[in-house]
C-alpha cells in the first residue's frame, strides 16, 4: 500500500510538473501586463498636491521592476536619423480613478527617471503649425502627447488625424478651452466642455481618444476633477511649463524649457503645437534636449476613452452632419436573408 500510495503521489507530482510547464509555455505573452505599465488603478481621484510636501511621502504605485519579465520590444521599427532623440521607453496608464500627472500640481505619482521627459502640446490642431511639429517630433523618431482643443478639432480634423497616424497619443483639452476653475461656469457646463471636447476630438479621429485631459490654463476646478475621476480619465498638469505662449521667440522658448529640464533633471513639459513661435523653436529643442542627454518617454493609455451618446449626437446635429456617420456599418445593415 504504501508503495502504491507513493507512486501515486509521484504520479500526482509528474502530472503537477508537466501541466504546469504546459501552462507556462502555452500561456500567452501578450496577456501579461508590460512590465512598465503604470497602475494607478484602485487610487482616489486625485487631488492638488500640498505645496511643500515632503518627498518620503509620495506614494509610488508606477513601480519599475529592476528585471522586467519581458524584454523591452523596440519602440519603432524603422528611424532614417541615425542620431534621432527617438522613444527611449512607453509607458502604458491605468487611468482608473482619475490620475494626476505632472509634479506643478499632482505629486503622487513619480514614474520618470532621472533624464526623462514627456513631450506634451495643447491647443491644436492648427494649420501650419501643427504639421510643423509634426515634422520636427518625425524628423527625431520621437513621439509625444497632444491636447486638442474640441472646436478646433472640427475645424482641421485631417491634421488631428496626421497627428494620430504618426502614432503621437491623443487626449483632449475642453470643447472651447473654457475655464473649469471659473466661479462663472457651472457644474454642467464644466462637463459639457469636457464631454463635447471628447466628441469632437472622436468625430474628428473616427476612433475614440486616450482618456488624458488637460485643464485650459492649468485650472483644476474641483467639481470638474471630480467628474473625470468618475470618468476614469487621468489629468495632466506639467512640471515644466514653457510659456510658449508668451514667448517672444523661438529662442525664449528653447531658453525656458532648457533652463527648467536642467533644474528638475526630468518632467512633463508643457507647449503648443498652435503657436508659430513654438513649431519654429521645436528642431533646435529636440536636438538641445538630445545633446543634453535627455531620454523621451510616450504616454499611452490603457483603454479609451468612452464617449457619452447624447454628445456624440449633438455634436453632429451641431455640425448638420449626417447622423448615422458615428455609427458602424454593420450596426445599421444587417444581412436577414440571403
Ligand atoms: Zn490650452
Amino acid at each position: 500500500m504504501r508503495n502504491a500510495a507513493g507512486l501515486m503521489l509521484a504520479s500526482l507530482v509528474a502530472a503537477f510538473v508537466i501541466a504546469g510547464v504546459w501552462f507556462w509555455t502555452a500561456t500567452p505573452r501578450g496577456n501579461l501586463t508590460p512590465p512598465q505599465a503604470i497602475s494607478a488603478a484602485k487610487l482616489p481621484p486625485a487631488a492638488p498636491a500640498k505645496a511643500g510636501a515632503p518627498r518620503d511621502d509620495i506614494e509610488v504605485t508606477g513601480a519599475i521592476p529592476e528585471k522586467p519579465a519581458i524584454a523591452p520590444q523596440p519602440v519603432k521599427a524603422a528611424c532614417a536619423n541615425p542620431d534621432a532623440l527617438g522613444v527611449s521607453r512607453v509607458v502604458e496608464i491605468d487611468t482608473t480613478g482619475g490620475p494626476g500627472f505632472g509634479f506643478e500640481h499632482f505629486k503622487q505619482l513619480d514614474f520618470l527617471a532621472d533624464k526623462e521627459v514627456v513631450l506634451t502640446f495643447d491647443d491644436g490642431p492648427w494649420p501650419a503649425n501643427t504639421p510643423a511639429v509634426l515634422k520636427a517630433l518625425a524628423d527625431e523618431c520621437t513621439k509625444a502627447v497632444f491636447f486638442p482643443i474640441g472646436k478646433h478639432a472640427t475645424y482641421h480634423p485631417e491634421i488631428l488625424r496626421q497627428v494620430a497616424a504618426a502614432g503621437h497619443t491623443i487626449g483632449a483639452h475642453t470643447w472651447s478651452h473654457a475655464n473649469l476653475n471659473s466661479k462663472k461656469i457651472t457644474e454642467q457646463q464644466a462637463k459639457d466642455e469636457i464631454e463635447k471636447g471628447y466628441s469632437a476630438v472622436k468625430l474628428a479621429l473616427g476612433t475614440a481618444p486616450a482618456p488624458f485631459f488637460r485643464f485650459p490654463e492649468l485650472q483644476h476646478g474641483p467639481a470638474a476633477m471630480a467628474y473625470l475621476g468618475t470618468r476614469n480619465v487621468a489629468m495632466f498638469s506639467c512640471d515644466a511649463d514653457s510659456f510658449d505662449f508668451k514667448a517672444k521667440d523661438a529662442a525664449q522658448i528653447i531658453n525656458t524649457v532648457m533652463t527648467k529640464m536642467d533644474k528638475l533633471g526630468k518632467g512633463i513639459i508643457l507647449m503648443h503645437d498652435f503657436q508659430k513661435h513654438t513649431a519654429e523653436a521645436l528642431p533646435a529643442l529636440l536636438r538641445r534636449l538630445k545633446a543634453g542627454g535627455y531620454k523621451i518617454v510616450l504616454m499611452k493609455a490603457k483603454t479609451t476613452f468612452q464617449t457619452l451618446p447624447e454628445y456624440d449626437e449633438a455634436l453632429v446635429k451641431d455640425m448638420k452632419l449626417p447622423a448615422t456617420s458615428l455609427r458602424p456599418v454593420n450596426s445599421v445593415v444587417q444581412t436577414v436573408s440571403q
